[in-house]
Order: structure tokens, then sequence, then C-alpha cells
């Protein structure tokens, strides 16, 4: 292996860090910043997101406020519970756990948060902010990207990058980023012709697919910097009493991509943690913003 590995574990608790700092010096002034979190139906995997979320806000200092709704909530109770929130100053950050039950329309409850408080940054008009290079609330999993690429580079001016999807929670608004500091960015999707020669001429490659090490060590430009944002469970055998044994890997096959990067994330340990470091961050700046406090560097 050549690649270093970046650790978005370390870093992500360097980050939760500075916000404990920054929250103790907001509640100084008699401000505690809050974050609300509604979930909506059973899904486990988002359960667990949930409890992580409201453990870690609690532990920078901030107060959390979860909204457990069963699944069959109407779609009208929801929005009711985002218009309190909306309404609350006690709330800084509105987070609405995605996927949502089919009965709810996503697109309209992320219209419903108030822009202000979407820590998330899926609100349309933060999307647009984001896009015109004004101040917005950027989505969290993109903002741990950058947030690696510019510690592990300085500057990413002029530098070739390559997004592997185009979702409106990772791929866009990491292609935004990249661009809005100078790359010139190709977002690559399912339709993209020779995926493997695009890639090929990237300095920075982030893969945001959702299939398990798609891409390979020979996709790889020798010393790239390669940022997978996959999460994938795939099996792995039986443990020994016979149950199946499965494994979490990213969108790139560690192994051949680390022997070729300059340097890589894993998974798990890379994009991951620093997602919810970076809604703590949000939060904290939704906070400052809401108050007339001076904002967290
Ligand atoms: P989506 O399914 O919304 O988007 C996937 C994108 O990948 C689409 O744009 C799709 O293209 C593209 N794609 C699919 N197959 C191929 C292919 N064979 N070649 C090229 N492109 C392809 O996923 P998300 O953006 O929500 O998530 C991506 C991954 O990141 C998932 O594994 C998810 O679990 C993970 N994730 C991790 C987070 C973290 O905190 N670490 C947070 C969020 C997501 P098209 O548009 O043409 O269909």
């Amino acid at each position: 292996m050549t690649a270093e590995i970046i650790d978005g574990k370390a870093f992500a608790a360097k980050v939760r860090a500075r916000v404990t700092e920054e929250v103790a010096r907001v509640r100084a002034s008699g401000i505690t910043p809050g974050l609300a979190v509604i979930l909506v139906g059973e899904d486990p995997a988002s359960a667990v997101y949930v409890r992580n979320k409201g453990k870690q806000t609690v532990e920078v200092g901030m107060e959390s406020f979860e909204h457990k709704l069963p699944a069959d909530t109407p779609e009208a109770e929801v929005l009711a519970v985002i218009a309190r929130l909306n309404a609350d100053p006690a709330v800084h950050g509105i987070l609405c756990q995605l996927p949502l039950p089919g009965h709810i329309d996503a697109d309209k409850v992320l219209a419903a948060i108030d822009p202000a408080k979407d820590v998330d940054g899926f609100h349309i008009s933060n999307v647009g902010l984001l896009a015109t290079g004004q101040k917005a609330m950027v989505p969290c999993t993109p903002l741990g990207c950058l947030m690696m690429l510019r510690d592990h580079h300085g500057s990413l001016s002029g530098m070739n990058a390559v997004v592997i999807g185009r979702s409106n929670i990772v791929g866009k608004p990491m292609a935004q980023l990249l661009l809005g500091d100078s790359c010139t960015v190709t977002i690559a999707h399912s339709r993209t012709r020779d995926l493997p020669e695009v890639v090929r001429r990237a300095d920075i490659v982030v893969a945001a697919v959702g299939r398990a090490e798609m891409v390979t060590g020979d996709w790889i430009k020798p010393g790239a910097t390669v940022i997978d944002v996959g999460i994938n469970r795939i099996d792995a055998g039986l443990k020994e009493d016979g149950t199946p044994r499965t494994r979490l890997v990213g969108d790139c096959d560690f192994d051949s991509c680390a022997a070729v990067a300059g340097a890589i994330t894993p998974v798990p340990g890379g994009v991951g943690p620093m997602t919810i470091a970076c809604l703590l961050a949000n939060t904290l700046t939704a906070c400052c913003r809401a108050n007339g406090l001076p904002e967290p560097a």
C-alpha cells in the first residue's frame, strides 16, 4: 500500500472538540444551541443514525430534541411538527431523517423547514445559495469531504475532480463545493461513458454511488486522492454459530485503490464520522447566525 490513510474518525473528533469549545462560549452568553431530529417510522438504520446524532449532540453541550413518530403518521402531522419547531427559539437546527415512508412527500417536508434551521442543507433556498456561491447551510456529508480534502491538500485550486454520483444529498452539492474551491469538476453517473477513463483523469475522486467496491485501483491516477462516501453492507461468510456475517465496504475497492492513490479514506472510519461532526458544526453555525453571534471558524 502506498496511500496515506485519511483518518475521518480522528478528524471528526477534532471537529467535535472545536464545536464543544464554541458551544461553551455560546452558552456563556446564555444561549444553548439546540438540534431537533424527526424520525418517522422504524427503519433500523435510521434509528441508529438518530440515536448517534442525539448522543453526540448532548456530548458537545447542545440540547437534543427527538421527535419519533409512528410510520403511519399523516404528512400533515409531520408538517405541523416542523411548523412548531420552526417557531421554537430553543431549536436552531431541524433535521428530518430520510428516507420517509412512501405516503409522505419528502420534497414537501424539506421545503417546510425554515432555511435558517435547515442544518442538512437540503432546502431549495440553501441549494440555490450554495450553487450561487453565497452563504448557505451546506449538506453535511459533502462538507465533511471538503474539510478532509482541504486539510490534506491545502488549496484545491486547479485540481481535476471527478465526483461519481449526482444525488441531491451528496454528488451535486459535492460538485458545487469543489467548484467553489476552484477545481475543474466532472460529475459522472450511471450513463457516463467509459467511467474508468474519466476517473483516471482525476486528481481527486469522490465516489458516492452505493455500489460495493466498484472503483478499482486501475481506475485511479497514481497519487490521486480518493474520498469514498459509499456505505455498503456485504456478505462476509458465516459466524461460528452458522449465522451470516456481514461487513461494511465503500464504493472503492480499498486495497487496489490504496496501492495506487496518494491518499484514501477508509470505510468505515472515513467520511461517515465526519457527517455527524458537520451536522453539529452546522447547528452551531445556525445558532450563532440566529442570535447575531460571531460564527465559528
Ligand atoms: P443515490 O442512490 O441517491 O445516488 C447514487 C448515484 O450513483 C446516482 O447518481 C447514480 O447515477 C450513480 N450510479 C449508480 N450506479 C452507477 C454506476 N454503475 N456507475 C456510475 N454511477 C452510478 O445515492 P446517495 O448519493 O444517497 O449515496 C451514495 C452512497 O453514499 C451510498 O452508498 C450511501 O449509503 C452513501 N452515503 C454515505 C453517507 C455518509 O455519511 N458516509 C451519507 C450519505 C450517503 P444516476 O443518477 O444516473 O442513477
